[in-house]
């Protein structure tokens, strides 16, 4: 597969050198297993993803449900193993680091839940939970910690009282908020944001969305923003990559991609987004069939089964990912 960064061959300054390189990442998991042997089947969740997330900037992930995008966003915190590939966090290889040293960067990739409150012990205050984090990381002096969670706290949009209070005291979005805070308490670099907002009433969303814009100009961060909403990562996003079972199959800037998509897969998934507008995207939905069973894809190009461009070669050969246009990817037999 090409590297679809934006990068030029050679060293680069370290300003101007992505803050994420994934490379080739796979995350597979056995499905049956011969007692003993080696297993029968694999769930392919992540299957050879390669890109770069340049500093400071918001790189959204978008496709269905099951598609590997939570995955992806965890395997590459180095939350879980993966099965190849590498991720390179700041020049690190994540995966060669020794426990004491992944631990150390760890204060630096963090990630923000969906569902926030499944994460909050609920028997700890939620400042408690947030001072958790300080106390892993050693950060600040012991006495100063409650000062840092206080203020940080108000920086969310929360208040001073709220430290004492317990989970089930807030509203959903509050308890982003919470989340929110106890990623940020550790002024992190990069957040993986997996579907901040898909558990929020539509009121409260957009109040979240504009809460980690505002925080990633303030803290300078750069963010994998993970949603199956175009909506919502059309607002979000500098860059959009969009994934299908395990590839992703399109990345461009947002303002390309959302109108100009490539691959059938991409004007699919455009073509379900109402617009209010039906000369800004006025593109027919293209998907038949039901999707592929994950442990069992088709041959070749992995969409070809609702795709109505099937064409002979693409039950044969994968496509990869081929340049497109300025800055524009796509893994389609049609534009190679
Ligand atoms: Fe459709 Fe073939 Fe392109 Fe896959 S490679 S998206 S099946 S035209």
């Amino acid at each position: 597969m090409p590297d679809v960064s934006s990068s030029a061959a050679g060293p680069m300054p370290r300003e101007e050198a992505p803050l994420v390189s994934v490379r080739g990442l796979k995350a597979y998991f056995p499905l049956r297993r011969i007692r003993l042997g080696a297993p029968k089947a694999w769930l392919r969740a992540v299957d050879g993803v390669s890109f770069d997330i340049r500093r400071g900037e918001t790189l959204g992930l978008v496709g269905e449900s099951g598609c590997g995008k939570s995955t992806l966003g965890r395997t590459l915190l180095a939350l879980r193993g993966a099965s190849a590939g590498d991720v390179l966090f700041d020049g690190n290889s994540v995966f060669s680091l020794k426990p004491w040293e992944l631990k150390a960067l760890r204060r630096h990739m963090q990630l923000v839940f969906q569902d926030p409150f499944a994460s909050l012990n609920p028997r700890q205050t939620v400042g408690g939970s947030v001072r958790a984090a300080l106390d892993i990381h050693a950060i600040g002096a012991p006495a100063e910690r409650t000062a840092m969670v206080e203020e940080m706290f108000l920086r969310v949009g929360l208040r001073r009282s709220h430290t004492t209070r317990f989970p089930h005291e807030f509203s959903g979005g509050q308890r982003q908020r919470i989340g929110i805070a106890r990623a940020l308490v550790l002024r992190p670099k990069f957040l993986v944001c997996d579907e901040p907002v898909s558990a929020l009433d539509v009121s409260i969303q957009a109040q979240i969305l504009n809460l980690l814009k505002d925080l990633q100009q303030e803290f300078e961060l750069t963010y994998l923003f993970i949603s199956h909403n175009l909506a919502v990562v059309e607002h979000m996003a500098d860059r959009v990559a969009v994934m299908y079972y395990g590839k992703i199959v399109e990345l461009a800037d947002r303002n390309e991609l959302f109108s100009n998509p490539r691959h059938p897969y991409t004007r699919t998934l455009l073509g379900a987004v109402p617009s209010p507008d039906p000369t800004v995207r006025n593109m027919k939905v293209e998907m038949s069939g039901d999707p592929p069973d994950p442990a069992n894809l088709p041959s070749g190009c992995r969409f070809r089964n609702r795709c109505s461009y099937a064409m002979e070669r693409c039950s044969r050969e994968e496509p990869a990912m081929a340049k497109v246009g300025e800055r524009h990817h796509a893994a389609c037999w049609l534009d190679q």
